[in-house]
């Protein structure tokens, strides 16, 4: 879609806002199950990239499973008709209420962290008298190559249980009775655009699946998350995801058995693209080396280059101008970070003109914040 020749529709809003192409996620996703479904994938939709409720109601019309990372996410997820027994559950910090919760809603699998997490989610099973069902998240120590802040697979990173601790872990199973171990999980970062990680996560897969066997455990559930990158620079020229190169990856070099089911934990390749911030321009300030082009949107409706230097193509919807100058393209909150793009070449700016900052639909929405008591950010849809 190209956003320019919406422009009268967009201006009929008050800015800024959140405006998602719904027919573009509808063939994200079609693509998406056309890929899985050759090879009988699973796939959970990351519901921290975008929580909307029109959006996760088309993925879920799609079918997709739910991968959560808390109490609320999983009551949203169910609230909004996903199947408890397709949600399964990460995260580092589950604490006693969101597990209880979990557990109360039968949900398909807790993706457990550590050792201490596997007692304590035995535990609170016992107390209601169930049985959880559990599968190890492992960090298999694969670089994904992607920024520091959102790479999640090495030793270093806070997330999951390392293979030193394999063997504790083992002997601590044997004494949990409310806990049935049912898979092994991984997830190595997000935002990966070169799909050699993902071969050698397949790799690092083969040999703990093995070793899991050796142990005694055959596994039905081999989960290796998502992290599938888009194209920031090219958004329109690459709307959809190549899903087709990204699951062959996989199954070309993961070795399941027979009774083994591979999931994936999907969320920015889904959604990233379908969504854009519609801001205004407030100010022009031109300075001796840099201009300054000064949006009604800043980093409370859209937070991800001033949390890990993301990038996001900028556009001017309005201008006419065939002139280029380059801008520092800035919100108006009051902290030096709050840039979307810095020497950003558009066409000559002024106050008024619409901008979109595109790709924004994973990690956007969700992480707005009314910082500087700032108004909620709103959302609006093409179809
Ligand atoms: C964030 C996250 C995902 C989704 O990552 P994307 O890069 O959006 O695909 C999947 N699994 C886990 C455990 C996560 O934390």
């Amino acid at each position: 879609m190209v956003l320019k020749e919406k422009l009268p529709q967009l201006l009929a809003h008050k800015t800024p806002y959140y405006l998602y192409d719904l027919t573009l996620l509808k063939n994200t996703l079609i693509a998406l199950t056309t890929e899985s479904k050759k090879y009988n994938y699973h796939v959970h939709y990351a519901f921290k990239a975008n929580t909307n409720v029109k959006i996760i109601q088309l993925i879920k019309a799609a079918n997709l499973g739910a991968d959560c990372v808390s109490g609320n996410e999983i009551k949203h997820a169910i609230d909004n008709g996903f199947d408890a027994s397709k949600i399964v559950f990460a995260g580092v910090g589950k604490n006693d209420d969101e597990i209880l919760f979990a557990l109360q809603q039968n949900i398909f699998c807790f993706n457990c962290e550590s050792i201490q997490e596997l007692q304590v989610i035995d535990e609170l099973a016992l107390s209601l008298n169930k049985k959880a069902s559990v599968a190890l998240r492992i960090n298999p120590n694969v670089d994904a190559h992607t920024h520091k802040y959102i790479t999640t697979g090495l030793e270093e990173n806070k997330f999951g249980i390392n293979p030193y601790e394999f063997e504790t872990v083992i002997a601590q199973l044997k004494t949990l009775h409310n806990i049935t171990l049912i898979g092994l999980h991984f997830h190595i970062g997000s935002q990966i655009t070169n799909l050699s990680p993902f071969k050698k996560l397949c790799l690092r897969v083969n040999e703990i699946n093995n070793y899991f066997l050796r142990k005694g455990f055959d596994l039905p559930i081999i989960n290796v998350g998502g992290g599938l990158g888009i194209d920031y620079k090219n958004p329109t020229a690459n709307a959809i995801v190549n899903f087709e190169a990204y699951f062959k990856v996989f199954h070309k070099f993961i070795e399941l058995r027979k009774n083994q089911e591979l999931h994936f934990e999907l969320g920015r390749a889904i959604v990233a693209q379908c969504g854009n911030l519609i801001s205004k321009v407030l100010y022009i300030k031109n300075g001796i080396n840099t201009n300054f082009a000064i949006l009604d949107a800043g980093m409370t409706e859209l937070l991800r280059p001033a949390l890990y230097q993301a990038y996001h193509k900028i556009e001017n919807l309005s201008s006419t101008n065939t002139q280029q100058l380059k801008y520092d393209v800035v919100g108006p909150i009051c902290e030096s970070s709050d840039c979307f793009g810095k020497a950003v070449e558009l066409p000559t700016t002024n106050r008024g003109d619409i901008i979109a900052i595109l790709s924004a639909g994973a990690y956007g929405e969700v992480m707005s914040s009314n910082y500087n008591l700032r108004n909620t950010v709103k959302s609006y849809y093409l179809d």
